[in-house]
C-alpha cells in the first residue's frame, strides 16, 4: 500500500494504538506530538493523509489545518480531526479550515479505519486537471479559457475566470480568501490587492453563471468552496 500516514497526537497512548492499527494495515506512519512543527514536517513528509488532534500543545488543531490548507504544498492532503466531547463548535470550524473529517473520542479503531479508508478513496477521486470540468449544467474549458452555463457561453473578465478556475480545481475544499487572491492575482498583487475584492469579484460571477452560481458557497469569515 505504501500511503504515509502523518498522526498528530499529543496524548501518547492514543498515538501508539493509531500508530500500531494503521501500520498494521500496511500505512507508513509518521508520529508528532505538538502542533508547531506540523506545517513544515507536513511540507516535509507529504503524508497521503494527517490526522490531527484538536487540542494540542503548541498550535492547536485548528490553527495547524488553516496553515496547512494556506500553504500550496500541504493544501491538497486531507485531514482527519480528532475532537472530544463536547467540542461539537470545533468540529464545525475545523471543517471549514477544510478539515476533510473529523472523529469523535473516543473511537472505536474499526471506525476510525473505515474514515481514513473513505477519505483517501475520496481524495483519490480525480481532480479536474484536464482541460474541461463539468459540473451540473456548467462547464468550463480551461484551455479554451471558456465557461458556459446550458451550453450558453458566459463573458466572463478574465479575474472572474481565474477564480472561477481555481475553486473549480479544489471542487468541495474551502479556499480562503487569501488564496483566492494569490490564485487568481498572482502573489505580488495579493500583498496589495485587499482581501474584499475577492467577494466582489465573486458576486459578479455567481450572477453571471445564473443557476449555477449557487455552486460557489461562502464559508463565514474566511473563504469560499465550490460545491455540489
Ligand atoms: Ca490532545
Amino acid at each position: 500500500m505504501d500511503e504515509k500516514i502523518l498522526i498528530v497526537e499529543d496524548e501518547k497512548d492514543i498515538a501508539r494504538i493509531l500508530d500500531y492499527n494503521l501500520k498494521k494495515e500496511g500505512y507508513h506512519t509518521v508520529l508528532a506530538h505538538e502542533g508547531t512543527s506540523i506545517p513544515l514536517l507536513a511540507a516535509k513528509e507529504r503524508p497521503r493523509l494527517i490526522i490531527l488532534d484538536l487540542m494540542l500543545p503548541g498550535l492547536d488543531g485548528l490553527e495547524v489545518c488553516r496553515r496547512l490548507k494556506m500553504e500550496q504544498k500541504t493544501a491538497a492532503i486531507p485531514v482527519i480531526m480528532l475532537t472530544a466531547k463536547g467540542e461539537e463548535s470545533d468540529k464545525i470550524v475545523g471543517l471549514e479550515m477544510g478539515a476533510d473529517d473529523y472523529v469523535t473520542k473516543p473511537f472505536s479503531v474499526k471506525e476510525l479505519l473505515a474514515r481514513v479508508k473513505a477519505v483517501l478513496r475520496r481524495s483519490k477521486t480525480p481532480v479536474p486537471v484536464g482541460d474541461k470540468f463539468m459540473a451540473g449544467a456548467l462547464e468550463v474549458d480551461f484551455l479554451k479559457v471558456e465557461a458556459r452555463v446550458k451550453g450558453a457561453a458566459v463573458e466572463l473578465t478574465s479575474k472572474e475566470f481565474e477564480l472561477l478556475k481555481a475553486l473549480a480545481l479544489s471542487a468541495g475544499k474551502v479556499l480562503s480568501r487569501e488564496a483566492l487572491l494569490e490564485k487568481a492575482w498572482g502573489m505580488d498583487a495579493a500583498l496589495e490587492v485587499e482581501t474584499r475584492t475577492v467577494d466582489v469579484h465573486v458576486g459578479t460571477l455567481r450572477k453571471k453563471l445564473k443557476s449555477e452560481g449557487k455552486r460557489i458557497i461562502t464559508v463565514k469569515n474566511y473563504g469560499y468552496r465550490f460545491g455540489d
